[in-house]
């Protein structure tokens, strides 16, 4: 993990805002040759040929998205920028600019941002993306950030949220759940110290699910390893709501229904270890937990073989024709109605 450590307190007003954009951006280097004016000019320039270009946006209010309580302003940067990457590979894209605007109070020293923007310009060094502008700016209250992504791919590989056909399978990347577990010890570990200030939380039996949590990665390596088995998706959707939700997304906007099996969800020991910990069924957090910035897509019948036996990517299930509706099929064998935000339904099968 990335640590904090700027012991000093620098007050944001001493520098003026120039001089804090300045500051902030100062690191930043030009990458991607479609970077043509980056920051300093009223506006950043690219130019992408004849290529299409995807762009999103997320904003993340404190409090709301995030707590400053037990997370580090580190992780939070570069978090911010994975929740954006992660929508750009979604339409089976490549990332390339960032755009960050921020809003803060004063009660943030400017070791605050600096640790902020370290976050930042790990997760743009490592993915290879330009920051390119943005906009600061004081808030009366917590901090918020907004960040854009800009992308490209050729028109004939953007891949949409409406192209899947019956039959085609449903697939999905990494493991699921682990965010909302790390998240789930470390609010335990929160309440703890409230309690008890002196004392020091072990995290070492969560260590891949708290890193899950605050470090999540976009997943950029199954964009390109999706482009080197030759296997373009039908459509596709990141995973930042939890399974189920996004599966819906994926139904309704291909006017189709699915089938997903219990026994098929990946899950990391992690996560089983820690669900029964906490008393909770696993097959609940992989569908609602949220955060795992993980792809789910659907590919033909006809891919299967260029993706059989690969570790990243596993098939839960497929799409039937809409009349068949969207449905669990648990360990047990039982149909159950996929919803999203599905506690109550889950729970009581059970
Ligand atoms: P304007 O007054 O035209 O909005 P600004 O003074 O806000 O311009 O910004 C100057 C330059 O610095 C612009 O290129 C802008 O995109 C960039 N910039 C401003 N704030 C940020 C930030 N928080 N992070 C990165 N770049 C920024
Ligand atoms: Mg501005």
């Amino acid at each position: 993990m990335i640590e904090d450590k700027n012991p000093q307190r620098t007050s944001l007003e001493e520098l003026g805002e120039f001089g804090l954009i300045d500051h902030l951006t100062r690191n930043f280097e030009i990458k991607q040759t479609s970077t043509i004016k980056s920051i300093g000019d009223d506006a950043a320039v690219l130019d992408f040929e004849s290529s299409q270009v995807v762009v999103t946006t997320d904003l993340l209010i404190e409090n709301v998205h995030f707590d400053l309580s037990y997370v580090p302003l580190k992780h939070l940067g570069y978090k911010a920028v994975m929740v954006n990457l992660s929508d750009v590979y979604a339409m089976n894209a490549n990332a390339t600019q960032i755009t960050v605007s921020i809003a803060v109070s004063n009660r943030f020293p400017l070791e605050a941002l600096e640790d902020l923007y370290a976050g930042i310009e790990t997760a743009a060094k490592l993915y290879n993306i330009d920051v390119v502008g943005g906009d600061t700016t004081s808030s009366t209250t917590g901090l918020i950030i907004s960040i854009t992504a800009i992308g490209t791919a050729k028109k004939d590989k953007l891949v949409y949220r409406s192209g899947a056909k019956p039959n085609d399978l449903l697939v999905v990347t990494g493991d699921l759940g682990a965010a909302y577990m790390g998240l789930q010890v470390l609010e335990r570990e929160k309440e703890v110290f409230k309690v008890n200030p002196q004392n020091q939380p072990d995290l070492s039996p969560y260590t891949y699910i708290v890193e899950r949590q605050l470090k999540p990665e976009a997943r950029k390596d199954i964009i390109e390893l999706l482009d080197k088995l030759e296997v373009k998706p039908t459509s596709m959707i990141d995973i930042s709501d939890g399974l189920s939700s996004e599966v819906l997304h994926l139904c309704k906007h291909s006017d189709l229904g699915v089938e997903i099996y219990e026994n098929k969800i990946p899950l990391d020991p992690q996560v089983i270890s820690t669900c029964e910990e906490f008393n909770i069924d696993s097959t609940t957090i992989a569908l609602n937990g949220g955060e795992d910035y993980e792809l789910l897509m659907t590919i033909s019948q006809d891919d299967f073989p260029k993706i059989k036996g690969n570790p990243n990517l596993t098939v839960i299930g497929y799409m039937t024709e809409k009349d068949r509706g969207t449905l669990l099929i648990t360990r047990g064998e039982q149909a159950i109605p996929i919803i999203a935000k599905g506690w109550n339904a889950m729970k009581n099968e059970d």
